[in-house]
């Protein structure tokens, strides 16, 4: 019987980092991924002559060595940074939407960003600059509360982050319409939306504030080798500390103890490991449904309380041009119908009308991640409801190609470059996909979606009582910090570090 003091079960991004973790607190740590490969989302795939990325857009809040961000500090404390080649993104986004005639590209840097914001909506600068200074101080209390581990004391919080409490419990467009923002900059500012993948209505003020003032204070950064890299990085450092990950091996069963804890893990080949604490970078929805025995109807309630976020769909191009030939411009655009985000919402529920894309040309980041004289492409959108649900087995595949013609026809059209003719290689991932390939009911990508009861405040402030059964701690997109690679990773940090408490206090 093999026994370790930790079992993570998923090499992504959260559990690679919650191995770190535990390795660096000492612990006997094994991971076990049902892959041949580490990443989960995070990785790449060969076509051809083309190393597509299969997801990151791009990384926030590493920043430069002399501007650097929170992920950058956990990458120097985990022991990666130097293991990666790291290329920085040229500019923030291009955003286009049909309804407002809308095509502006924003720059990184505050200062560059609120300068733009002025020329495009002369005006709007006291707004924008009101904007980041509160999303200055959210930054600052989130950072507060993840060294606490959510045990906030309400004393400092009031007194050191008051703007953050004034606005932590208001929407985007609450508080954006109180501090009196123009339609249009608002419009302009609300781009990022569709990376947190709930609309300004409903996405807590705080949790969007967090994520534009990482991207745009630092800048983004993407590995050269595509987001494989940074999860053979930690797989090293894995390694390196003396932990070790089973490739290939998918946990079935959790085994639990008289008092409902952790006492094992079963794998599919019916090997036991004897642990009693277990990291799960996959969903709560599919440990409590599938792989514990006798789960309390509290836990059961809880975790069906919460909302799926959208279904990813991505289309990947390997074109035998270059971009500056294609008239392939930026490296990241956002296609809206409208900067309406309740509206798009309801727009991207359905196959038939969602037509939003975020979409990616590598090359204008890194012009070598493809062979000489092409180009790279990715086109993400999400759906809002399980419509894939209801596709027909015999409909599948004239879907998908359904839908990455509307993606090539809306790029073309929106931005004028031609990339029909230049295709040499061409793949789809549809939620079918996705389901697959990390497990995630209905093919989800971005964990449970940021919602107003339940969005990044109140699940960082209610850590302690989400940690529902004893030995049991979650990772990943599901968890606290919700989805997003940095988001994965800090949540890989703190289950980690917890994991490390709850081994202690044991003895
Ligand atoms: C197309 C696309 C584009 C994206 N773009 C961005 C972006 O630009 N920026 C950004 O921040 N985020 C982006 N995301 C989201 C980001 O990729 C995810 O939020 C993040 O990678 C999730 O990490 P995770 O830790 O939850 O692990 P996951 O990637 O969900 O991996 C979970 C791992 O656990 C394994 N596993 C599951 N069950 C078991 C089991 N029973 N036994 C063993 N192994 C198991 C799976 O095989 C998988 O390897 C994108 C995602 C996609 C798909």
């Amino acid at each position: 019987m093999d026994k370790y003091d930790a079992v993570v079960i998923g090499a992504g991004n959260g559990g690679l980092v919650a191995a770190i973790r535990l390795l660096q607190g000492g612990a006997k740590v094994l991971v076990v991924e049902k892959h041949n490969l580490p990443g989960g989302f995070a990785t790449s795939f060969r076509r051809g002559r083309f190393e597509f990325e299969a997801s990151l857009h791009e990384l926030n809040d590493f920043g430069p060595a002399d501007n650097g961000g929170d992920v950058r500090a956990l990458f120097d404390s985990l022991g990666v940074t130097d293991k990666i080649e790291w290329t920085p993104i040229p500019e923030a986004y291009r955003v286009i939407a049909r309804k407002e005639k809308l095509d502006v590209t924003m720059p990184f840097g505050v200062k560059a960003f609120i300068d733009k914001m002025e020329k495009e909506v002369p005006g709007s600068r006291l707004s924008t600059e009101r904007f980041f200074q509160l999303a200055d101080d959210t930054r600052a209390a989130q950072k507060y509360t993840n060294e606490r581990n959510g045990v906030v004391e309400s004393s400092v919080m009031v007194k050191e982050y008051g703007n953050y409490v004034r606005t932590g419990s208001y929407s985007v467009n609450e508080v954006l319409d109180s501090i009196r923002m123009p339609k249009k900059a608002q419009d302009i500012l609300r781009a990022y939306w569709c990376y947190l993948g709930a609309h300004c209505d409903d996405l807590s003020f705080s949790h969007y504030a967090s994520m534009v003032i990482r991207y745009i204070s630092r800048g983004a950064m993407m590995p050269k080798m595509r987001s494989h890299e940074i999860s053979l990085a930690l797989c090293e450092r894995i390694r390196e500390l003396g932990g070790e990950i089973w490739f290939n091996t998918e946990a079935v069963k959790i085994e639990t103890g008289a008092d409902g804890g952790v006492e094992g893990v079963i794998l599919d080949d019916g090997r036991r490991i004897v642990t009693r604490h277990v990291v799960a970078n996959c969903s709560p929805l599919v440990v409590y449904g599938r792989m514990m025995d006798g789960v309390p109807e509290k836990i059961v309630r809880a975790t069906n309380a919460r909302k799926l976020a959208g279904r990813g769909f991505t289309m990947f191009l390997g074109l035998n041009k270059s971009a500056d030939e294609l008239g392939i411009e930026n490296h990241n655009y956002f296609l809206y119908d409208t900067m309406d985000s309740a509206a798009q919402y309801e727009i991207m529920k359905k196959i038939d009308t969602n037509e939003v894309q975020a979409t990616v040309c590598l090359n204008r980041a890194y012009p070598e991640c493809s062979p000489p004289g092409t180009s790279m492409m990715y086109f993400t959108t999400l759906y809002m409801s399980d419509d894939w649900g209801n596709v027909k087995p015999e409909d599948y595949a004239k879907t998908k190609e359904k839908v990455a013609n509307k993606m090539i026809d809306r790029f073309e059209r929106d931005t004028g470059a031609k990339i029909r003719d230049s295709i040499e290689e061409i793949s789809v991932a549809t939620p079918m996909t996705y389901a697959r390939y990390c497990g995630h009911p209905e093919g989800g990508i971005y964990g449970y979606e940021s919602q107003y009861w339940d969005g990044l405040n109140p699940r960082l402030q209610m850590m302690a009582h989400d940690h529902m059964t004893r030995g049991l701690r979650f990772a990943g997109g599901f968890a606290m910090r919700l989805s997003g690679y940095s988001s994965a990773y800090f949540s890989g940090d703190i289950s980690g570090r917890q994991t490390v408490g709850d081994i202690k206090k044991e003895g």
